[in-house]
C-alpha cells in the first residue's frame, strides 16, 4: 500500500451501509505525502484547480464487523486549489462550488492564523524550558558564597530558571514535555 493524505471533517460524514459517523478520508488524488487536509486548506498537488473530485467512502466500523463497506462516493469540492467542503450528495457538491464567496475565505484565513499563532506560543515555551534545561545543565557550578549579596543574586536566577518540581524530577526533560503538552491540550478549541 502507497502514500496517501488524510482529509478530515468536522461534520461527519455518513456510511450509507450502516450509519455509522466517518470524520477522515484518505486520498490519493493529490501530493500522497501524509498531508492532514481540512476544510479550507491549500490542497498541494490538486489536479483540479475548481471543480469536484470523487472519492469514496472508507468504512472502518463495516470492515472491522467483517462487511465489506459500501462503494460510496464523497465528492472533494475544490476551489482555486482551497478543499472547500466534502459532501456525500453530488447536487449539493455543485451548489457548494458555486456558492464560495470571500466571507469563507476571511473565515479559513481566520482560522488558519489562529492555528498558527497556537502553534508558535506552544512551541515558544516548549523551546524556552528547553533551552532553559539545557543552560541549567551546563552552567558551571558557583561558588557557595554566603550573604546578603550572594542570595539575592541566587534568588534573581531562580526567576529565570526553570520551576523547582522540574529541576528535581526524576527525568526533568518528561517533565518539561509533560509540563507543554498540557498547554496544547488546554488551548484546543
Ligand atoms: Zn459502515
Amino acid at each position: 500500500m502507497g502514500m496517501f493524505d488524510t482529509i478530515h471533517v468536522k461534520k461527519p460524514l455518513i456510511c450509507p451501509a450502516c450509519g455509522a459517523e466517518v470524520f477522515s478520508i484518505q486520498t490519493k488524488e493529490f501530493d500522497s505525502c501524509m498531508f492532514h487536509f481540512k476544510i479550507g486548506s491549500v490542497l498541494s498537488g490538486s489536479p483540479v484547480l475548481i471543480g469536484i473530485i470523487k472519492e469514496s467512502l472508507w468504512c472502518d466500523a463495516c470492515y472491522k464487523a467483517g462487511t465489506k463497506p459500501a462503494d460510496s462516493p464523497v465528492y472533494l469540492i475544490v476551489w482555486h486549489s482551497l478543499l472547500a467542503g466534502v459532501e456525500q450528495d453530488f447536487a449539493k457538491a455543485e451548489v457548494r462550488l458555486a456558492a464560495v464567496d470571500r466571507l469563507d475565505l476571511i473565515a479559513w484565513l481566520d482560522e488558519a492564523q489562529r492555528e498558527a499563532a497556537r502553534w508558535s506560543r506552544n512551541y515558544h515555551k516548549l523551546f524556552s524550558d528547553v533551552s532553559r534545561w539545557h543552560e541549567h545543565l551546563t552552567r558551571p557550578p558557583e561558588p557557595e558564597a554566603t550573604g546578603a549579596e550572594a542570595e539575592r543574586h541566587r534568588a534573581f536566577r531562580r526567576l529565570f530558571s526553570l520551576p523547582d518540581e522540574i529541576l528535581a524530577a526524576p527525568d526533568p526533560l518528561a517533565a518539561i514535555l509533560a509540563t507543554n503538552k498540557l498547554v496544547s491540550d488546554d488551548v484546543e478549541d
